[in-house]
């Protein structure tokens, strides 16, 4: 249920994501841009229905996305920046947030907010860039389903292993779509070779 992102334009935008010399104004571009291609590459099935058009010149038929509202749920805070390309292409999208802090020292994830529309019969995405160990991914899903949202989908910048066989242990099926797969994890839960920490390269902190 992996799925990368494979394009020539995605490894040019990860690379520059991963170089430290990156400032964040441009890191912010890069990270709008990748993320963009990853919300059409995760929207690929959205359901589309019939609609009749007049060009300037003729009568034609067309196709227009079939009603089915969409919500992104933002696991904060890096994965706020990963909003906006959603609320750019698509005419239905709400948004939620759950708050998840990784635990320096011990990489665990501890729960300290959770805003979500409601989530019925709605496609859902869940968005974090860094998909490290797949604790507070996983969580996040976790807590979607108990909101009542059905099969919410993954979308990371970059994925080490470890997070997403973690999120396929807990939740079996789920689809994951990534714009690149990294090799490993750091003994302190980084992802190798990965771009550092996303939060402190997007915000220069
Ligand atoms: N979060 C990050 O920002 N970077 C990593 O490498 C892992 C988790």
């Amino acid at each position: 249920m992996l799925r990368v992102l494979d394009h020539p334009l995605a490894s040019h935008i990860v690379t520059h994501l991963r170089d430290k010399t990156t400032k964040p104004a441009t890191f912010r571009t890069l990270a709008y841009q990748l993320t963009l291609m990853l919300a059409i590459d995760a929207t690929r099935d959205l359901a589309t229905e019939d609609k009749a058009v007049e060009t300037p010149l003729e009568a034609t038929a067309g196709r227009v996305l079939a009603h089915q509202p969409l919500v992104v749920v933002a696991i904060l805070r890096a994965g706020v920046s990963m909003v906006q390309p959603f609320l750019d292409v698509f005419p239905d999208v709400s948004v939620g947030y759950v708050g998840l802090e990784r635990d320096h020292a011990t990489a665990v994830a501890r729960s300290y907010y959770c805003k979500l529309p409601p989530l019925a019969g709605r496609r859902i995405i869940v968005v974090d860039p860094m998909l490290a160990t797949g604790g507070s991914a996983a969580q996040a899903i976790g807590v979607v389903k108990a909101n009542g949202g059905a099969d919410p989908r993954l979308v990371c910048i970059i994925a080490a292993p470890e997070g997403v066989a973690e999120v396929g242990r807990r939740h079996p099926g789920t689809s994951v779509h990534v714009g690149v797969l990294d090799r490993t994890l750091s003994a302190s839960k980084y992802i190798l070779p990965g771009l550092g920490d996303f939060g402190d390269r997007l915000y220069g902190t």
